[in-house]
């Protein structure tokens, strides 16, 4: 298939692996029947369990079935003939993943914050407006991500003040996300979105997990105006430390199931806003909000940006990358720097 036929995104630099990966990713958009049908993850691409023991006997279980990426375990099979099975998301979700773990390889270790993986979520959501299917992956893929070991670790490397309002943008844009859905009257137990449940369920523990750690505190209210269907308008005060009552809310008000559902958690459909015509929770404004308030310059005078390649070391010039190597050489060969040129990923296995 031509690369030029779609797009390639505006945030990367001329030679870089990430923009070759995001690519590669974006040639699924020409085929949308393919992309957006659900398969099965013979089991998730995360540690389960924050219960050790639990954990570790989860880890047995995974050593006894192993996963060869489809050739023999069930990942990639059409859901549909799992009936009923949890783990499962689009086939666009599960490239996706596999390109930001791809992403988080090639960053520069010493430079490997958090600029490398919600702020594409974020940023790729908002560019997604208008094609609901994509922001849906956009929201598969983050929830998964941030259950893997190495969003755990970047999230106890970051600074306070850039996580936390890191975290707010995430818990809006699901919220978002599931505001649209019930706009588009796409939330219930049929609904054409077929994990719904489970997607929930892990944004549940990830916001538990926030404010156990401190990092998504409620009490911190803010107050928006809701445009009716009627054309009318009405004010509404929420508070995103209450993300995972929330995101229950969604579920009890439409009768979907959430595996596993905390019981100490009550869910707070009564507080949700009304239907809306627009994103009551303003996630582009707040998303260009954080990104001027948390982005990076290549230099001054320059607007500042978020989820680009800036830590891509595939986008650095021979030099930049001899200089920050241990032994002073360039970890490319000519022929990985030619073939990076050409589009091709490199491999890291
Ligand atoms: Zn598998």
């Amino acid at each position: 298939m031509s690369l030029s036929k779609v797009p390639r995104g505006a945030r990367w630099a001329p030679v870089s692996g990430s923009a070759n990966l995001d690519l590669a990713y974006r040639q699924l958009w020409n085929k949308p029947d393919k992309a957006y049908a659900y398969v099965c993850w013979c089991q998730p691409p995360f540690p389960e369990s924050d219960d050790e023991d639990e954990g570790k006997e989860k880890e047995e279980e995974k050593k006894e079935n192993d996963c060869d990426g489809g050739d023999t375990c069930i990942c990639g099979k059409p859901a549909q003939e799992q009936p009923d099975y949890k783990w499962i998301t689009t086939y666009a979700c599960r490239r996706k993943f596999m390109c930001q773990v791809d992403m988080a390889r090639i960053r520069d270790p010493a430079n490997f914050d958090m600029y490398t993986f919600n702020d594409h979520a974020a940023r790729d959501f908002v560019e997604a407006n208008g094609n609901w299917r994509e922001q849906w992956v956009v929201c598969e893929t983050l929830s998964f991500f941030l259950q893997t070991d190495l969003a755990a670790d970047l999230l106890e490397m970051g600074e306070v003040d850039t996580i936390i309002p890191l975290i707010r943008l995430v818990g809006r844009t699901v919220l978002a996300m599931l505001a649209q859905l019930e706009r588009q009257h796409r939330l219930g137990p049929d609904s054409e979105v077929k994990n719904l449940g489970l997607i929930m369920s892990i944004y549940i523990k990830t916001a538990r997990n926030m404010q156990i750690n401190e990092l998504l505190n409620d009490g911190d209210e803010e107050t928006v105006e809701l445009k009716l269907p009627d054309g009318s308008t009405e004010k509404y005060t929420f508070d995103l430390g209450k993300l995972d009552e929330y995101i229950l809310g969604y579920a009890e008000r439409h009768s979907i199931t959430v595996p596993d559902a905390p019981q100490d958690v009550e869910g707070a459909a009564e507080e949700l806003p009304a239907r809306t015509v627009e994103d009551l929770w303003n996630t582009a404004e707040s998303f260009r909000q954080y990104e001027s308030d948390q982005g990076t310059t290549n230099g001054p005078g320059e607007t500042p940006a978020v989820g680009g390649d800036r830590y891509d070391i595939t986008t650095w010039s021979s030099a930049e990358r001899r200089e920050a190597s241990f032994n002073k050489r360039d970890p490319f060969s000519k022929k990985e720097i030619a073939a990076l040129k050409l589009g091709f990923m490199l491999g890291f296995e």
